[in-house]
Parts: C-alpha cells; structure tokens; sequence
C-alpha cells in the first residue's frame, strides 16, 4: 500500500528532479517570479516551467506555481466547484 506514483509519468523525470534539488537550496531568499514575495526555508518549492513547457522560469512557491497551472483549467472545471448539499 502508499505505493507512490511514479514521477517520470507525471512528465517530472530524473532530470528535472536533480535540477530541481540543485536549484532548491539556492532559491531561498530569492524572490518567487510569480507573486515577488521572498521564498523561504519551509516553504514548499516547485521548479517552475515556462507556459509552452520548454524550460524553466526557475524555482517558485509551490502554491503560486501550481495556481498559475489550474487557472486555465478552472475557467472549464468552475462549474464543478459548487457543492452538494444534501442536508
Ligand atoms: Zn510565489
């Protein structure tokens, strides 16, 4: 059981995860490109594609990378957000 899904599906393969850890510890007390805030020691780090994926804008707040990625999708998915109350 937990058995973790594999990150080269995810299209996160060996590459980008040495890249990453190479950037990580270089990246604090840089500012996020996406919000300009500081990213700080136990922030959680996400190395940050440009938009058509041919590289990388750099290491960014997880949060503020992954809410750039849902945007285009919320725009279809918003619909879905609403919840069932059924009491
Ligand atoms: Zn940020």
């Amino acid at each position: 059981m937990a058995k973790r899904k594999s990150t080269t599906a995810a299209g996160y393969g060996y590459a980008h995860q040495a890249l990453r850890r190479a950037l990580l510890a270089d990246a604090y007390g840089k500012h996020c490109p996406r919000c300009d805030l500081p990213m700080l020691p136990g922030q959680s780090l996400d190395l940050d594609h440009t938009d058509d994926r041919s590289g990388y804008n750099g290491m960014a707040h997880a949060s503020c990378n992954r809410a750039a990625g849902a945007r285009k999708r919320n725009a279809q998915r918003r619909k879905t957000w609403s919840t069932s109350r059924n009491w």
